[in-house]
């Protein structure tokens, strides 16, 4: 059968495509280190799942409004509050089936045909399919890597024309873990202001920092940057609940709604017992949320300085986020290969470490790591990529 335009040019997942591979070698028992999650490696707290359980027993198992059980929506609005200083009121909220589902609506929502959005590059794989998948265009400036990984306010005014609907800011960063501080924000909001480009602003990493800077949200600067921001953000990395599929986006009425309107006739509602677990995650205690940061900025330390002792690696320091974005092209070129993409896939055949290339994320010089694992496993990894580098030399 003759299959829709729109699926044609769908890129498979970077980041599935190597854990494929990583388990297929586990699956012939090789001793394989994955380091190609995009997901906390904890379980969900405790008090998260009783929630969700006693929910369940209640009865709590029906359609729910599409937008989001009120309770759920003034959590979150509560939780703007707190954190970002943002007042948001119940029409600017939804809640989607994850963070990403929120993404895919809002593309959906804003975007006619050759509509262009501007991708800072490294990105996250999701955002080009996405806005393809919505008829519109992605337009890639490269975050420099000797900029840390941002954008500049004159590389985004460059490439923004008439069809410029709207700009991608994720901070902290996935894969590169860098983060706007607000004077570099209220920079780029101006441009966006200026040229009436929307700012797309996925937070999702906020609470997952490991600098004194605090997350700032490009909305709270100012009432017109509020009016002209979708903030995405979710329960998935910041409670461990990848799983459950809650993320939600906040922003003008007149986008928020129709958003709605369009998640009424393909997911109807996220999944209720999740929107109650998630209810629990933001109404109680955050304790197990600065838990799980601690250990990752452990293990940040550590494989960052493992990892540039290696020769031919240079990594800048993350500052969000849990994943390391070095630069390998040095080791590429030493140990043989043409692409960051042959050189992991050698690395996975023969040392059993599983890194996702850059390739997919626009960076073709770097390779991803999460260290969402243990810290015995992340000294293992590094040990054995710096064998495979040396014994390539
Ligand atoms: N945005 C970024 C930058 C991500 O890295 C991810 C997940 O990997 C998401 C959004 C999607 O999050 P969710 O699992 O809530 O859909």
């Amino acid at each position: 059968m003759e299959l829709a335009n729109r699926v044609k040019t769908l890129t498979p997942s970077a980041t599935l495509a190597i854990t494929a591979k990583a388990n297929e070698l586990k699956g012939q028992g090789h001793d394989v280190i994955g380091l190609g999650a995009g997901e906390p490696d904890f379980n969900t707290p405790t008090y998260i799942l009783d929630a969700a359980e006693e929910a369940m027993r209640n009865g709590l198992t029906k359609y729910t409004p599409s937008g989001g059980i009120p309770a759920l929506k003034q959590a979150i609005i509560e939780k703007f509050a707190r954190d970002n200083g943002l007042t948001y009121s119940s029409d600017n909220v939804i809640v989607t089936t994850g963070a990403k589902h929120a993404l895919y609506t809002l593309f959906q929502v804003i975007l006619n045909k050759g509509d262009e959005v501007i991708v800072p590059a490294p990105y996250w794989v999701s955002y080009p399919e996405q806005v393809k998948l919505a008829e519109g265009t992605p337009v890639f400036i490269n975050a420099e890597e000797e900029n840390n990984f941002k954008v500049t306010p004159e590389q985004l005014r460059k490439v923004i024309t008439p069809k410029t609907k709207a700009v991608v800011i994720n901070s902290p960063s996935n894969p590169t873990g860098m983060m706007y501080n607000r004077q570099e924000l209220q920079k780029l909001g101006e441009v966006c202001l200026e040229h009436n480009v929307l700012m797309v602003s996925d937070e999702i990493y906020e609470k997952l920092i490991y600098s004194d800077d605090p997350h700032v949200s490009v909305a709270a600067l100012s009432d017109e940057f509020k009016a002209n921001t979708i903030i995405i953000n979710g329960v998935s990395k910041s409670h461990a609940m990848t799983g459950w599929r809650i993320g939600y986006a906040a922003g003008p009425v007149g986008i928020i709604k129709p958003m709605t309107s369009l998640a009424s006739h393909s997911t109807s509602n996220p999944t209720s017992i999740a929107q109650y677990a998630a209810l629990a995650a933001y109404r109680a205690y955050e304790q197990p949320v600065e838990d799980m940061r601690r250990v990752f900025s452990e293990r940040l330390d550590v494989l960052y300085e493992l990892l540039n002792d290696i020769p031919g690696i240079s990594c800048v320091k993350p500052k969000g986020a849990f994943y390391l974005f070095p630069n390998v092209q040095n080791a590429v070129k030493q140990t043989g290969y043409d692409t960051v993409d042959d050189w992991a896939k050698a690395l996975l055949e023969e040392e059993k470490v599983a890194l996702v290339p850059g390739t997919g994320f626009g960076a073709p010089e770097n390779v991803r790591l999460s260290y969402a694992v243990s810290m015995d496993a992340l000294k293992e990894a590094a040990e054995r990529i710096k064998r495979f580098v040396e014994n390539h030399q």
